[in-house]
């Protein structure tokens, strides 16, 4: 295996599937499948799921809500994901803890970072949910500080899009894909990859990061076993 233990990044929109809003319960269940299959291969997996399918501070403040009011709604939004997500993971038959960054401990463990390592070591799947606990900032930069305080090899960023482009492929048709690319090569050439909070995060802390496309069945399994597939950025 190319990777020991990885941080899967999903997106809250990825779970909708075709539709527009909430949760498609036959996504959750292939995405459960493709964890699990990487389970059995031994890989110790981390996870942290975006909330955009249910709600988003910005999208609130634009609304005229107050910003922070609605980035605690955000957050929220992260924890019902991450329970339909470990709900899945369970009915396939894989352990699963979920952990916290705003304490709710009737439903979730607290982040506590040595309990998460030693639930990984045990083959448990991690699912850390609440983003960073703080208004602000995504899930992308909470993806990345939990990637770095377990010591993840890499975070893996699952999309609907198999790579970074040029531009963007599903508005631009003569977009090109790259295979890899330097921290510095993304900067430079002003590609979106995550947010700059979480970008920098992953640079200054040589945190690999690989996006790749989720919904098609066995990438995961694929990547973990270093195929190429998908864009490396490191
Ligand atoms: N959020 C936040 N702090 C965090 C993580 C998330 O305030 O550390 C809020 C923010 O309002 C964001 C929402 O939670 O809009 C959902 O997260 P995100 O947009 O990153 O989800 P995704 O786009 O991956 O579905």
């Amino acid at each position: 295996m190319k990777y020991k233990r990885i941080l899967l990044k999903l997106s809250g929109e990825a779970l909708m599937g075709d539709r527009q809003y909430g949760i498609d319960p036959e996504r959750l269940k292939e995405y459960a499948e493709e964890i699990k299959s990487v389970i059995g291969l031994g890989v110790e997996v981390a996870i942290v799921i975006g909330g955009g399918n249910i709600f988003r501070g910005v999208a609130g403040a634009a609304n005229g809500m107050d910003r922070v009011q609605g980035d605690y709604m955000g957050m929220l939004a992260t924890v019902i994901n991450s329970m339909a997500l470990q709900s899945a993971l369970e009915e396939a038959g894989v352990y699963t803890r979920l952990q916290t960054a705003i304490r709710m401990e009737q439903i979730a463990e607290p982040f506590i970072k040595r309990r998460a390592t030693r639930h990984l070591e045990k083959g448990r799947v991690v699912i850390f949910g609440a983003g960073t606990g703080n208004p602000y900032f995504t899930t992308d930069t909470a993806a990345t500080l939990r990637a770095i305080e377990i010591d993840a090899d890499v975070i893996l960023k699952g999309t609907r899009v198999d790579g970074i482009y040029t531009a963007d492929p599903e508005k631009d048709p003569t977009a090109t894909k790259f295979d890899t690319l330097s921290f510095d090569e993304v900067y430079q050439k002003g590609l979106n990859v995550m947010d700059m909070t979480a970008f920098t995060l992953s640079q200054e802390n040589n945190l690999p990061i690989i996006v790749f496309d989720m919904n098609t069945r066995g990438n995961l399994e694929k990547l973990i076993k270093g195929e190429n597939i998908g864009t490396l950025v490191n």
